[in-house]
């Protein structure tokens, strides 16, 4: 069964990750979804494919009421990210969903109406959560073409999406990097293979190293932190990606 636990809480500001189940069926590749809060509304990024919906859920329903959800942040157009869209949009017909732009004629095959995109400019932009300003982070070709990572400047978290990806073994359980060498031996094909871009790379790498991070949050596999963060970023500066796997 999945679980939402917190990982950042100050007063009424609280992040969440509903993470990877060791549960779930070994043919879906498995996922981390957070849940940022603020003043009691959240907003939800990366929510799962529809197979997981259930317990995604049923993971946020014992946490806390999925009714204070205002909006979704699709990263990209995978499966994996955004195809429980359309039964989000049973619960709450409402909700919008925050994406890049490039998706934006793609991602409604997955459901919704013309009101339930906002769709994210390539340059990035500011979303509101009832008081707290998020910053979309540009992220394209990392993996996807259209690609978006979110920041919280007062948290000090960027959820990175497929960055900082590991695939780990189903015995490593823990939410948190605690070997670094070890995960990024895990992440290491992933993002030669999935990351499409080096200059879009070195890119990134520049970006974010100019922001505050205290966790660097991926859709797959263990957040980093702390001195993990910066490691990482170096680690990634360094790695040739867009290849086929040696
Ligand atoms: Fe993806």
């Amino acid at each position: 069964m999945k679980k939402a636990q917190t990982i950042f809480q100050q007063g009424n500001h609280i992040w969440r990750v509903v993470a990877r189940d060791p549960e779930r069926p070994n043919y879906l590749i498995d996922t981390n979804e957070y849940l940022i809060s603020y003043n009691g509304k959240s907003l939800l990024t990366d929510p799962g494919g529809m197979e997981i919906f259930p317990s995604v859920f049923a993971a946020i329903c014992a946490a806390t009421n999925p009714e204070d959800i205002v909006a979704l942040f699709a990263s990209h157009q995978d499966p994996d990210i955004i195809s429980s869209l359309s039964l989000w949009l049973e619960f709450n017909p409402e909700l919008p969903c925050y994406i890049p732009w490039l998706w934006t004629g793609f991602i409604p095959h997955f459901g919704g109406n013309k009101d339930t995109f906002i769709p994210i400019p390539d340059p990035g932009m500011s979303i509101q959560l009832n008081g707290l300003e998020l910053k979309t982070i540009p992220a394209h070709y990392l993996h996807s073409s259209g690609n978006s990572n979110l920041y919280d400047p007062v948290a000090r978290i960027l959820f990175s999406g497929d960055i900082g990806a590991a695939l780990l073994p189903a015995d490593e359980t823990n939410i948190f990097v605690y070997d670094f060498d070890k995960t990024i031996k895990s992440a290491e094909g992933f993002h030669r293979r999935w990351m499409g871009s080096n200059y879009a790379k070195q890119n990134w790498c520049e970006r974010v190293s100019k922001l505050d991070i205290d966790m660097l949050c991926p859709q797959h596999g263990a957040i980093f932190q702390g001195a993990d963060v910066e490691r990482f970023i170096n680690w990634f500066a360094e790695l040739e990606v867009g290849v086929l796997q040696r």
